[in-house]
């Protein structure tokens, strides 16, 4: 499928070395491999640019031309520097407020219900919480049977309205049903679209505005590669959300996006779903990515 880059790095450098001296225009030259396997992992061409003269500076600081294994140490150089990027240590959800509300965003697809349904179950495990689900996607009933449905699996009541059209309200009244029968966290699943549009926008920051929750995640399928970056950015213009999930992961992306999303936005990325499992969830890893999209 992907050719492996820290092979393919060792391998160009030891040639180098078999040859002499290893220049600047070679370091400039095994760059070229760098980036290309960044945009096979579907890093924003952009971001893919931006990175690789980053680790030109670094390599040459570090003294990589009289290094005596010099595809390691690049190696290494790449491998450090998309860590660093993509968040240094594991961010963590802020779960202050009673109750806690988590606000989740995306398009429609992404895996907003799934990834619902997913905190839930880990925080009622992981932090003993009492969790209420609610359906505040007015538009699909097919959505709303699909919360239930999770809620179901999992045991986690989801507050719904049948027949009010106003997911605002609906947020609203759920945070107080959950204020008077002592549910400690409210994770409020938001109706999403084929594509960004004005309503939709309009539609969540308004809701947004109103229950202020402690948590907005944009939820994003990391299969949908460079679109991801144009579609994060909008979300954040309009939401400045706090963290982001993304789903699919246990699909054969590299998982670019992650770097992509995270030098474009400059928000953590907190969650990875990796399956349509409902424990199919895990904290982000910058460095388990790094090796990812390293191969
Ligand atoms: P929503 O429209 O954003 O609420 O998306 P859904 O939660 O309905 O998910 C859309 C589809 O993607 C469903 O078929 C899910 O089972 C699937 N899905 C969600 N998360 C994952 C994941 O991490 N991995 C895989 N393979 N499928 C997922």
């Amino acid at each position: 499928m992907f050719e492996n880059l820290s092979e393919r790095l060792e391998r160009s450098f030891k040639l180098l070395k078999g040859q002499g001296k290893i220049t600047e225009i070679n370091v400039a030259e095994t760059l070229k491999d760098v980036r290309r396997a960044l945009l096979d992992a579907d890093v924003n061409y952009k971001v893919a640019k931006q990175f690789t003269d980053t680790v030109k500076a670094k390599a040459l600081g570090q003294n990589v031309l009289n290094a005596i294994q010099p595809g390691q140490l690049m190696v290494k150089i790449v491998h450090d520097e998309l860590a660093t990027l993509m968040g240094g240590d594991t961010a963590q959800v802020n779960l202050s407020g009673n109750p806690t509300v988590i606000l989740m965003s995306g398009l429609q697809g992404s895996g907003k219900t799934t990834m619902s349904g997913k905190l839930a179950k880990k925080l009622k495990s992981e932090k003993s919480r009492r969790p209420l689900l609610v359906a505040g996607d007015v538009y699909r009933p097919a959505a709303i049977e699909q919360l239930k449905v999770l809620g179901q699996q999992i045991d986690v009541p989801v507050y719904t309205e049948e027949g009010n059209k106003n997911p605002v309200e609906i947020a609203e009244n759920a945070i107080r049903y959950a204020k008077t029968n002592h549910y400690d966290l409210v994770i409020v699943d938001t109706a999403g679209r084929l594509a960004v549009d004005e309503q939709m926008m309009q539609e969540i920051a308004a809701i947004k505005k109103a229950v202020k929750p402690n948590e907005t995640l944009f939820v994003v399928d990391s299969m949908t590669g460079q679109d991801a970056v144009n579609t994060a950015r909008e979300f954040n213009e309009r939401l400045d959300f706090d963290g982001v999930v993304l789903t699919k992961l246990d699909g054969d992306t590299r998982g670019g996006a992650a770097l992509s999303i995270r030098t474009v936005v400059d928000k953590p990325i907190k969650f990875v779903g990796t399956g349509e499992k409902l424990d199919a969830l895990d904290y982000f890893h910058p460095a388990r990515m790094a090796d990812r999209i390293l191969g």
